[in-house]
């Protein structure tokens, strides 16, 4: 077989990377490994599998991962992390049956009692809830930060006395649903600067919006990656899934935690990720040409009081962060309508083309309303705080013609 060094871009190498053929009679398509367990040629083969798998040794350099019990690896997952790699240039990756669970093992793995937790607000409900509903049950002080404070991030955390006790900074950028970016790099400078040689300081971000086509928080310096691959990633609403990148190191710790809490992706849940990421380029650039289209659309219209996208930003230091750290404008905007809740309701009610439904990045259109669906659980005082009013409608944006996606928002608007 042919084997070149040309250094292939990821879209090249999502049908092929990380399969052999020859393991499997030559299937072009890697086969869902839809079983539990894996039969050792010898006795002696499990045992070196077993030295490796629980870190009783280290892996030898030509040795390859033994398969052994599909709670530890599966073939279907371990190439699916191997092609989420290379996105986001990462070392390692695993995959979950779920963005949440990605996000809980990650945060249960590196923070212990007695440890401050940094977090920026807002972060999506099922996150916000875990940090503040559970991590605190374990001893976990938690410290939110609003995007507005960025600037004095820094100084805040000194003052509080908690400065020597912080163990990891957790961002979502942008948020949901206003779109408010946070910068990375900024805070991934804040983490180094709170770190000792004794304690490292982690930056983990949930790229869920942008990722992993339009924004690469580990090369801005972040540690760990988060995603929900239930949005982009899996973009066709069809699966519930997720997965954390990072350094070999990290995502050793992250993958041993898994395996004991046996939250991992099945084999099933890992080939249609298989599957999505090789439309997930095209997808995911038709769906940002669609959305430039409809933001534009929805900019001059009159009963549109409001628009938050990220390609028509106007706070200057929104616009910064922007220009430093993303790569496009996505595909996701919110925007407020005449009428408040009634005006927003009458809207997504009159929606055809476009779906009522909650999640993002599928290949349909979706349109919810923040304030009594993904946010409802958020405080009230809170929700006007973050820019969640009655009157704001979120659009996730397909690949659908971008013409009718236009004719159907025209006429649910005519509805307000
Ligand atoms: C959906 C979502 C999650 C949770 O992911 P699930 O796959 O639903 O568990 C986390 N973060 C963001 C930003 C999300 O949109």
């Amino acid at each position: 077989m042919a084997s070149s060094d040309h250094p292939f871009r990821p879209e090249s190498l999502m049908m092929s990377h990380g399969y052999k053929p020859e393991l499997s009679e030559g299937a072009i398509k890697c086969p869902i490994f839809q079983t539990s367990t894996f039969v050792f040629r010898t006795a002696e083969e499990g045992k070196a599998f077993f030295e490796v798998a629980y870190g009783i040794r280290e892996k030898g350099e030509k040795e390859e991962l033994g398969l052994i019990y599909s709670r530890l690896n599966n073939p279907d997952l371990q190439i699916l992390e191997e092609r989420l790699c290379l996105w986001d240039g990462a070392e390692e990756c695993a995959v979950f049956e779920s963005g949440m669970s990605a996000i809980s093992t990650t945060l249960l793995e590196f923070l212990s009692p007695g440890d401050v937790l940094l977090f920026s607000n807002p972060v999506y409900g099922g996150t916000d809830h875990f940090i503040k509903g559970v991590l605190t049950r374990f001893g976990i002080e938690v410290m939110g930060f609003y995007p507005w404070e960025q600037e004095e991030l820094a100084e805040r955390v000194k003052a509080s006395g908690k400065a020597e006790r912080v163990k990891m900074i957790y961002i979502e950028t942008p948020a949901n649903p206003t779109n408010t970016l946070i910068d990375i790099r900024a805070c991934a400078a804040l983490a180094q600067a709170l770190s000792t040689d004794e304690r490292r300081v982690l930056l983990a971000v949930d790229n869920t919006y942008m990722g992993p086509l339009w924004q690469h928080p580990l090369k801005l310096g972040a540690d760990l990656v988060l995603y929900s691959a239930t949005k982009y990633i899996g973009g066709h609403s069809d699966v519930i899934a997720g997965a954390c990148l990072g350094s070999r190191e990290l995502i050793a710790r992250v993958k041993e935690l898994r395996t004991f809490l046996g939250c991992m992706a099945g084999p099933w849940t890992g080939w249609l990720l298989l599957r999505s990421l090789e439309t997930l380029k095209p997808r995911m650039e038709t769906q940002a040409r669609n959305a430039a289209l409809v933001a534009q659309f929805l900019e001059a219209h009159p009963k549109v009081t409001k628009l938050y996208y990220q390609g028509l930003i106007d706070d200057p230091a929104q616009e910064r962060i922007f220009q430093a750290q993303c790569e496009s404008p996505g595909a996701m905007l919110s925007f407020r309508v005449q009428g408040g809740e009634a005006g927003a309701f009458r809207f997504l009610n009159e929606l055809d083309l476009v779906k009522l439904a909650v999640s993002l990045g599928s290949t349909e259109s979706l349109a919810e309303h923040p304030a009594t669906m993904t946010h409802a659980g958020v405080d009230p005082v809170e929700r006007e705080k973050l820019g969640i009013s009655e009157d704001l409608v979120r659009l996730s944006v397909g690949v659908e013609h971008p013409d009718d996606l236009i004719w159907d928002l025209e006429q649910a608007l005519k509805a307000v």
